[in-house]
């Protein structure tokens, strides 16, 4: 019996891509084997490989002018990739602080450069993002980072910052494919798989092409975007069975009406979320409504106490992964592409009994 899998990541995948994986497992398509014990040399995983690539540029409809790389080492492999291959020592780099992963980008980042914090948002206690046009990014910045979605906050922007001339770069790890994204404002676009695109041990880099070769000589190969771009991120043995996975979610969002079918499902069940939440007394949500994430939900009841029984008796209904991040407690609801809008009813359905019990 399958449960609603509400957590933040490693997150729920779509069925569908779990039934066709089951199905393919021993023997993908004739080849008389997994894809998981193919040479990742072979015309069969290359295939495979350049699918997932194409489909993802597809989906984001990505100009030919980025490169898209399949890297290991996740989102925070790339907190120091991102500074590693873009500046040289000595460099600049403006960044904003909306949270949790943004601070660990930015710590990472000045191991290796001057970090300028233009925007802290600790005095909401990380619930609202900058004003739209307040950011004042110096012109001698190498580039703009900052976190699109905040996963563990719940905090998304609803705007692309603009930088001028600076590059912007963006963390998308929670929210990439979730709603359309002009990818073609940004320079580098990164996402771990393990929330919206398939399972961990895969993080995507989006790259307009006129960034590579800025690399210091001292970036490990494994998260060089140059070399990788040159090798088709095949430098080294990828994680294959992952990338493959990655390939059948994209199939199976193309399938949803891609990135714009993903907008409205994913509109529909933030609104009915967050509706359910503000409609009661009993349940709040901390984060400024104009910059609330449709992806991850956190809430609290009015007494902590609370909170733990309410983690265990929605794992008894079969709602699974409620608990808020270790850092923050309270609840948290990851409501990513896979979830269905099935899942967040039955979670408010389960809400308002707990409500009427202990309300
Ligand atoms: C999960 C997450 C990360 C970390 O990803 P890893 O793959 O564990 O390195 C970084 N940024 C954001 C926004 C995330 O949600």
């Amino acid at each position: 019996m399958r449960v609603y899998n509400f957590s933040a990541g490693p997150a729920t995948m779509p069925l569908e891509v779990l039934e066709r994986a089951q199905s393919e497992l021993l023997d993908w398509r004739g080849s008389g084997m997994s894809v998981m014990e193919m040479s990742h040399r072979s015309p069969e995983f290359v295939g495979i490989a350049a699918e997932a690539e194409a489909r993802m540029r597809s989906l984001l409809s990505l100009p030919d002018d980025y490169a898209v790389l399949f890297l290991q080492g996740g989102a925070t492999g790339q907190f120091a990739g991102v500074p590693l291959n873009l500046t040289a020592p000595g460099a600049t780099a403006a960044y904003v602080n909306t949270g949790a992963w943004s601070k660990k980008a930015i710590t990472e980042a000045k191991k290796y450069l001057d970090v300028r914090v233009l925007a802290d948002e600790s005095a909401s206690n990380y619930a609202t993002v900058p004003p739209e046009g307040s950011l004042e990014v110096p012109a001698d910045a190498a580039y703009l980072h900052y976190t699109l979605n905040e996963t563990i906050g719940g905090v998304e922007f609803p705007y692309v910052p603009d930088a001028g001339e600076v590059p912007v770069v963006t963390d998308a790890s929670s929210t990439i494919l979730s709603r359309p994204l002009d990818v073609s404002r940004f320079g580098v676009v990164y996402a771990g798989a393990q929330k919206n695109l398939g399972p961990a041990g895969l993080v995507v880099v989006i790259v307009r092409k006129d960034l590579l070769g800025r690399a210091r000589r001292e970036v490990p190969s494994a998260i060089d975007w140059t070399a990788m771009a040159e090798a088709d991120s095949m430098l080294n043995t990828p994680p294959t069975l992952a990338w493959y996975l990655v390939g059948l979610v994209l199939e199976w969002i193309e399938q949803q009406g891609g990135v714009a079918g993903m907008g409205e499902r994913n509109r529909a069940k933030a609104e009915l979320l967050y509706g359910a939440i503000d409609a009661s007394d009993f349940y709040s949500n901390p984060v400024d409504p104009g910059a609330r994430s449709w992806m991850n939900v956190p809430f609290l009841v009015p007494d902590g106490a609370l909170e733990k029984p309410f983690v265990a008796q929605a794992a008894e209904a079969g709602l699974s992964g409620l608990g808020g991040h270790r850092s923050v407690g309270g609840m948290r609801a990851s409501i990513y592409n896979a979830m269905p809008l099935e899942g967040v009813q039955a979670l408010i359905d389960f809400m308002t009994e707990f409500e009427r019990k202990n309300g």
